[in-house]
């Protein structure tokens, strides 16, 4: 990244953790992913069972890693032996201490978008564990709500559909079609205004770009 690039992102990241805050999450700017890798793992109380999901973000910083190496319960649906057992993770996810996520793109107002196939990860930030833990780099930053939300229906959505292809017409042009299809991710849309409880919700900013 240039340097002019690392002050556009501070900058709008400082900006950004005050309207957070103004909406009663919590929130933390990071420069890089090593200090938002010590942050996270700050915010996590030792011993938590902790679960993950839409968390591509995290897992380039190291955090799934160093949750799997440290004194936590990891709830790790990628570790299950069976269709089963991994329906039964994702589900004791909801019960978590601990929930680690990303956004596919937050307003610089302060409201994060997610898109989600099953609805597993929108459930969690809604209701569920105690603490949800947002890892996002500034790259999913837009300008207004509306703009977060066309970031995640035609840029985050399309990137994401690429991993698991099974013809959609994202898949083929690059371009969301504002598709109908049994394939379709996109089957659920959350616009997270707002946090109650207070704090409940964690932010963690980073300056470079992660995920997509
Ligand atoms: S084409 Fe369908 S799956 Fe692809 S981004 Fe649009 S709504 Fe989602």
């Amino acid at each position: 990244m240039t340097e002019q690039e690392r002050k556009y992102y501070e900058k709008r990241g400082r900006v950004l953790v005050k309207n957070l805050k103004s909406r009663h999450f919590d929130a933390y700017f990071c420069p890089d992913r090593e200090t938002a890798l010590q942050k996270a793992l700050e915010l996590i109380p030792q011993g938590a069972s902790v679960g993950w999901g839409g968390a591509l973000s995290a897992q380039q910083i190291g955090l799934m890693d160093a949750v799997k190496a440290g004194n936590y319960r990891a709830i790790d649906r990628d570790s299950a032996a069976s269709a089963e057992q991994r329906e039964a993770l994702v589900r004791e996810t909801i019960f978590s201490d601990v929930f680690i996520t990303g956004a596919n793109a937050l307003s610089l107002d302060g409201q994060m978008v997610n898109i989600d196939g099953t609805g597993n990860r929108l459930a969690a930030i809604n209701f569920g564990p105690k603490k949800v833990l947002v890892i996002a780099g500034m790259n999913k930053v837009a300008d207004s709500l509306e703009a977060a939300v066309q970031r995640a229906r035609t840029v985050a959505a399309p990137m994401n559909k690429m991993r698991f292809p099974n013809q959609t017409p994202c898949e083929v042009t690059g371009t969301c079609a504002d598709c109908k299809g049994e394939t379709c991710i996109c089957n659920q849309i959350l616009i997270t205004r707002h946090c109650r409880p207070v704090g409940r919700i964690q932010f963690i900013l980073v300056g470079e770009p992660l995920g997509f």
